[in-house]
């Protein structure tokens, strides 16, 4: 249980509706914030400087609705949500509730709100490349990452080298892991990494073959996800020496969420393939 911060019944005039009157003419909005953080340094300290300071919280809040149109609040709570976030970096979760007491609704009702919850989601992050200069391509891509404000590397693990599999006639590949927290779902997180991908000019012509970059996400928070063209935990990675051995180094008690093994015990069940296939590259 995280402590939490309250703001309740925060009133802003403001000109967001998908009718041009209330584009127009504007109404108030009734903002309700739930902020989930630690405050425990902040209740040792008694320091405002170790704290989310609620006043700029709510001064955040009327400038970015004020300054901003959206149609419906469904967008207003999304983006406002993630802003807050980025802008007060201690706040772990945000419950956003955003109401509208004067809505165009020809019946009497007290109101109508759009209640978001978003949060920093820890999410591990295997990479693989053998087309180019293959580590500062990863640095780059880490580096991009790190810039987009929906993203924060924490930390990296070193870079590994491993032979290709697959069959096809390829250079080594070098490959590490991330851990990399975000505000993004996990499908916008996967369509982020394919940008990256592309922009490190991945091209894909062979199944298995080289390739200038690739991005997988192993872990979302516990999360398992089971789709199509997204499957978390990655459905190769409790089989890949090349991505439990960086993952081992900096998350080697993480627990698979469906296998239920740390990162240690999946690598010494596949141990006597990796001796074969890895070797670190600073050794
Ligand atoms: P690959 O060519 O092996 O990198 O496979 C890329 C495809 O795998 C992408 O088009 C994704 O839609 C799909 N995919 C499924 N699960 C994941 C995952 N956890 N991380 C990244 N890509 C995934």
């Amino acid at each position: 249980m995280m402590d939490e911060i309250i703001i309740s019944g925060l009133k802003i005039f403001a000109w967001h509706g998908v009718y041009e009157e209330e584009q127009e003419k504007g109404q108030t909005f009734v903002i309700n914030a739930k902020l989930r953080l630690d405050t425990s340094a902040a209740g040792e300290s008694d320091s405002l400087e170790d704290c989310v300071d609620y006043g700029k919280v709510c001064l955040f809040i009327n400038d970015f609705m004020r300054i901003n149109r959206y149609n419906v609040l469904e967008a207003v709570a999304n983006h406002l949500a993630r802003k807050i976030m980025v802008k007060f970096p201690l706040i772990q979760s945000i419950e956003l509730e955003i109401g509208k007491p004067e809505a165009p609704i020809p019946l009497p009702f007290d109101s109508v709100s759009v209640k978001v919850e978003r949060s920093w989601h820890k999410t591990y992050i295997a990479t693989g490349s053998n087309l180019g200069d293959s580590e500062e391509i990863i640095r780059n891509a880490l580096e991009n990452l790190d810039a987009d404000e929906n993203c924060r590397v924490l930390r990296s693990s070193k870079m590994y080298r491993s032979k290709p599999y697959g069959g096809v006639e390829q250079d080594n590949f070098y490959n590490s892991v991330f851990c990399l927290e975000t505000l993004y779902s996990p499908i916008e997180l996967l369509t982020r990494l394919q940008q990256e991908e592309k922009e490190a000019g991945r091209e894909r012509i062979v199944r298995w073959g080289p390739r200038t970059l690739d991005l997988d996400i192993i872990y979302y928070d516990d999360l398992i996800l089971e789709r199509d063209h997204l499957r978390i935990p990655h459905r190769d990675m409790s089989s890949r020496d090349f991505v439990l051995l960086p993952l081992s180094e900096i998350a080697p008690y993480k627990r698979h969420p469906i296998l239920g093994l740390t990162t240690l015990e999946m690598l010494a069940r596949i141990k006597e393939n990796y001796v074969l296939t890895m070797k670190e590259e600073n050794e």
